[in-house]
């Protein structure tokens, strides 16, 4: 098992790219789609009115997506390995970065369903042991941490626990019972999430949403007795907030001081991952937000990473999109 555990250490970051379709409205708008998947693991961009440019225009993954795909196909190549080692007792995270609009709450909901639809499976099909899963669900904004399970609107406080690693305090945990048990908890964290933007996508555009799933479990020949052991690991889904405001900081003029919170969260990750994509030597500044600090036991070690970045083929997105994909290749 060490020589195993010392494998999944080498890891890389799994990157892959989802390209949406062009919006119904974007269509009514005469919007054009620059970008395009020419097989499963490039995509081009390819505008004619560029053409001869020095823009570089052929990006290459683990896996690229384009916009007709299911979002069960990309949950399938593009997250259900790293989802799934949970089941094992490996904790891990799925992150989606892009910006605000290319589909990071459209892909995420989907990819949580069906890890848990199979995580159920998975329990159903394994009787010799027995199963708790847990779900909670945050939300950071401002570098404030809020429960999406509660309404009451207090902040969250992080604790080192030197048995536990850093917990969130008094966050609440539901043991899911089934799968109209998780819609109804999604439904809430969606509700919850929408309290307080005045504007369409504003306060999700700013916040970063942590859905945990925690599986527990116990072989049940030893259920009770002493040499009893508990395997225990986390899965997270991490909504990011949308990715122009890391890039934000390079602007200057008003809006960069009220983006700057947003900016630590989401700068701190992407040095984050640079560095673990790197061979996760030397120090990795966890500790420098929230976010990093919350996601520290399922991102270095023998955590799995998946991350998928979300884009918009339109024209008009091209500056963020490229953003999207520069971030993208520092991370494979
Ligand atoms: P974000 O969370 O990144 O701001 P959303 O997930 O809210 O973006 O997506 C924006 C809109 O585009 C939503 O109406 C969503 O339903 C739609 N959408 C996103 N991705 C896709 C896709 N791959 N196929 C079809 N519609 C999509
Ligand atoms: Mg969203």
């Amino acid at each position: 098992q060490k020589a195993q555990m010392a494998g999944a250490r080498e890891e890389r970051i799994l990157v892959v790219v989802r390209l949406r379709p062009l919006s119904d409205k974007e269509i009514i708008a005469n919007e054009v789609a620059d970008w395009e998947c020419i097989n499963d693991n490039t995509i081009l961009y390819r505008n004619t009115l560029r053409e001869g440019s020095t823009f570089p225009s052929a990006y290459t993954f683990d896996r690229v997506f384009r916009g007709e795909c299911l979002t069960k196909q990309v949950y399938e190549e593009g997250a259900k390995k790293v989802a799934l080692s949970v089941v094992s007792g490996i904790n891990s995270t799925i992150f989606a970065y892009g910006q605000t609009s290319s589909g990071k709450t459209y892909t995420m909901t989907g990819i949580t369903e069906y890890t848990v639809a199979d995580i159920f499976d998975y329990i159903n099909r394994h009787k010799e042991r027995a199963f708790v899963l847990k779900f909670s669900a945050i939300e950071i904004y401002n570098e404030a941490i809020r429960d999406l399970l509660s309404s009451e609107n207090t902040q969250l406080k992080l604790r080192d626990d030197p048995e536990r690693g850093i917990i969130v305090e008094k966050v609440t945990e539901e043991v899911l019972r089934d799968w109209n048990h998780l819609k109804e908890l999604l439904s809430i964290c969606e509700a919850q999430r929408k309290i307080g933007e005045t504007s369409l996508n504003e306060r999700s555009s700013r916040s970063h949403q942590i859905i945990r799933l925690t599986i527990e479990s116990s072989a049940r020949e030893f259920l009770g007795k002493e040499n009893s052991t508990t395997l225990a690991a986390s899965v997270n889904f991490v909504d990011l907030a949308g990715s122009e405001r890391a890039s934000q900081s390079l602007s200057t003029g008003a809006r960069l001081k009220e983006g700057c919170h947003i900016n630590r969260s989401l700068l701190t990750l992407s040095t984050v991952i640079r560095k673990l994509s790197k061979g996760r030597q030397g120090h990795i500044n966890y500790r420098d937000s929230k976010l990093t600090r919350i996601l520290q036991p399922c991102l270095g070690g023998n955590a799995r990473t998946a991350i998928i970045c979300t884009l918009s083929p339109a024209r008009s997105h091209v500056e963020q999109t490229r953003n999207t994909l520069l971030f993208a290749c520092c991370a494979k």
